[in-house]
């Protein structure tokens, strides 16, 4: 599986791009070459209350340093690329109303931190950037198209098709999470707008703990019967690796949840790879547990596809984790970039 590289500023291949992820707590820059590896990178935090125009003049200040470590200047960098959590309105350059930045609702950010860097700058959702970085020198690097799923306290995602990455008219594109996979009238809710049956509300970290609790509440046998307030995601993972047969089985039910959700996807626009990221993914790939969560989301797949896609399709574990957003916002700045010279 491809892993994230780094390089010295003299092996290197020109030209640099500046990668940036904000997040509700910490922002991460990263500088990349033309090949999606990366100089450096650093984190400031994101001081949500002090609204955007000062998180993106601590921005610039950081993309400085962070050149002078590399022996670098602006100069030497051609484009920059921007992911931040939606809503967003991707070709106006605006933030929304994204609900972890309340201090930052209907605001051009792509327009003030062009201001501030002197830079063009590429915009995206924080999910699509992930996927773009995976696509670009993660788990997808040999694909010209990928599905990403994040699993973390909701489900998120990003779709490229023939290298191009789906943005959408309302900037939707790639949402993932909310496709719905259960159209019954009971359906589980999801967190945010109250969409019924969206995947998100089966297979968050979110929507798994309210499922375990209500399991283990109506009696199901675990060692986990005893800690059902405290019940979180990583505890079934642990509980599973060290033999609950329940924890075990309602991993690979997430896992069939998740497929519902992965079929009606591939059969929508067939793009050869799949790929799981975000927190919780029970251990992944180095982990019993992992493997069969995995195999669990194969198999849930290959029972509801047909065999052309059964067999063309891979479904695997991302390979970035954390730094892919900025890996990616660097990619879609070359991208971009390399659409203009
Ligand atoms: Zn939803």
């Amino acid at each position: 599986m491809a892993q994230q590289r780094f390089v010295s500023a003299e092996q290197a291949k020109a030209p640099f791009f500046l990668g940036i992820d904000v997040g509700g707590t910490g922002i991460k820059i990263g500088l990349t070459d033309d090949q999606g590896d990366t100089l450096d990178f650093v984190a400031i935090q994101t001081q949500e209350p002090n609204g955007p125009d000062d998180a993106m003049r601590r921005v610039n200040l950081a993309c400085e340093e962070l050149l002078t470590r590399c022996s670098l200047s602006k100069q030497d960098v051609v484009r920059a690329g921007l992911g931040t959590p939606g809503s967003q309105d991707i070709r106006k350059g605006l933030l929304l109303e994204p609900p972890n930045h309340p201090h930052w609702h209907h605001f051009p950010i792509v327009k003030c931190l062009e201001d501030h860097l002197g830079l063009s700058v590429s915009y995206a959702n924080d999910a699509n950037a992930a996927a773009f970085g995976e696509f670009w020198v993660g788990t997808g690097k040999i694909y010209d198209s990928m599905v990403l799923l994040t699993l973390g306290t909701g489900v998120g995602g990003g779709v490229i098709i023939d290298n191009e990455l789906i943005v959408g008219q309302n900037s939707f594109g790639g949402e993932c999470g909310h496709m719905i996979i259960d159209p019954s009238p009971n359906a589980r809710l999801c967190a945010w707008g109250g969409g019924k049956g969206h995947l998100e509300a089966y297979a968050s970290a979110s929507g798994v703990t309210l499922r375990a609790r209500e399991e283990l509440l109506a009696g199901a046998e675990s060692s986990l019967s005893t800690k059902i307030e405290n019940i979180t995601a990583k505890k079934i993972f642990e509980a599973a690796e060290q033999g609950d047969a329940w924890s075990l089985k309602f991993i690979e039910q997430t896992g069939d949840y998740l497929a519902v959700g992965i079929t009606s996807m591939v059969h929508m626009v067939d793009p050869g790879l799949v790929v799981l990221g975000g927190a919780m993914n029970f251990g992944g790939s180095t982990s019993k547990t992992g493997q069969r969560f995995l195999q669990a989301v194969r198999k849930g797949f290959h029972e509801r596809t047909f065999d052309h896609l059964k067999h063309g399709t891979s479904i695997e574990f991302a390979s970035l984790g954390a730094d892919a957003g900025y890996i990616g916002a660097a990619g879609i700045a070359r991208s971009d970039y390399h659409k203009t010279v």
